[in-house]
């Protein structure tokens, strides 16, 4: 059994390291915010001051932090992971960050003697739960089949993409098709309801022919519901559209609706609404429709 680190025990990353603790691991817990390690702790964690003493007792450290700078902060601070950690160790980020910075990260731990995976999830808060994480990973091969044991303990469909950063280019084109997807399943069910059908009825409908997704499925479920608590933050949404933005545009690929999309999130965001699952980017279609779902079945 080995000496694990996990920094980050947000949504996704508690959940994620309870699986590991299952597993029978050592596993050494740092978050910013004291609550959800005290509840590792009763799982069996062993509760560290700061990220540099998780690293200095871990083999492999695993991140699950919000944003670029969060895993910048968490690396390389004084108190940070690259000054508690000892060569030959393997740190493992599943945020979803820059592939750029991601690079640079990669190369500086490498100068150490440290290698790296990106590692980032789809699946959300479920996937994490139930360890059925989808994971893309960028990385040496044979650094990834050392980690994958444990990476399976988190998820299920585990692709080794490609070397560092490729791993969060391929989550950055996932939050493309689920960003734009939210987006289609918003016009779709709004247009419904205002024509005066029962929107369950035509989310159950559509669920059995060629426009059926996961989406319309737990997000449509979630608008017609209105169960609007996180989930996946529209906060981290609209992070992950301006890494596709900024690279799209340093790439010279044009991504139109990614564009308009962020600023529907923006919109929702506007009227207090960025800490809302990103389901909630219905509201910002409804509002230009002027009516919420459901209105329409009583006419
Ligand atoms: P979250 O905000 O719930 O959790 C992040 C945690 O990191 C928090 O507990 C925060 O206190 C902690 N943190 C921040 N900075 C830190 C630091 N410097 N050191 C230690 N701890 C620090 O976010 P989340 O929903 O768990 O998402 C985490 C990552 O996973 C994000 O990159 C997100 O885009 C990605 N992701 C989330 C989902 C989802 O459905 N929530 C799905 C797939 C991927």
């Amino acid at each position: 059994m080995a000496k694990i680190g996990f920094i980050g025990l947000g949504i996704m990353g508690k959940p994620m390291a309870g699986h590991l603790i299952r597993a029978g691991h050592t596993l050494y817990a740092y978050d910013v915010v004291e609550a959800p390690v005290l509840e590792l702790l009763g799982q069996g964690a062993v509760v560290c001051k700061d990220s540099k003493e998780v690293a200095g007792n871990s083999e492999i450290v695993f991140l699950m932090l919000p944003d670029t700078p969060d895993v910048e902060q968490a690396l390389f601070a004084p108190d940070g992971v690259a000054s508690g950690i000892r060569a030959g160790s393997i740190v493992v980020d599943m945020s979803s960050i820059s592939p750029i910075a991601t690079r640079r990260f990669a190369e500086k731990l490498r100068a150490m003697g440290v290698e790296m995976l990106d590692a980032p999830v789809s699946g959300g808060q479920v996937g994490a739960q139930n360890a059925a994480l989808s994971i893309m990973v960028g990385g040496k091969p044979e650094v990834f089949e050392k980690v994958r044991p444990y990476l399976e303990r988190m998820g299920k469909n585990i692709v080794l993409i490609g070397g560092n950063g490729d791993g969060q280019t391929c989550k950055v084109a996932n939050q493309i098709v689920v960003a734009l997807t939210i987006e289609a399943v918003s016009e779709a069910l709004v247009f419904a309801s205002k024509a005066g059908a029962d929107v369950a009825k035509v989310r159950e409908a559509l669920l059995g022919g060629f426009a059926q997704s996961r989406i319309l499925e737990v997000h449509g479920e979630r608008m017609i519901k209105r169960t609007f608590q996180p989930g996946f933050r529209i906060r981290l949404h609209q992070k992950d559209l301006n890494l596709a933005l900024q690279a799209g545009r340093e790439l010279g690929v044009s991504l139109p609706n990614s564009a308009s999309t962020q600023q529907l999130f923006t919109a929702v965001a506007a009227e207090g609404g960025i800490d809302l699952d990103h389901s909630a980017l219905v509201k910002a279609i409804e509002k230009m429709a002027s009516h919420t779902l459901g209105e329409g079945k009583d006419r």
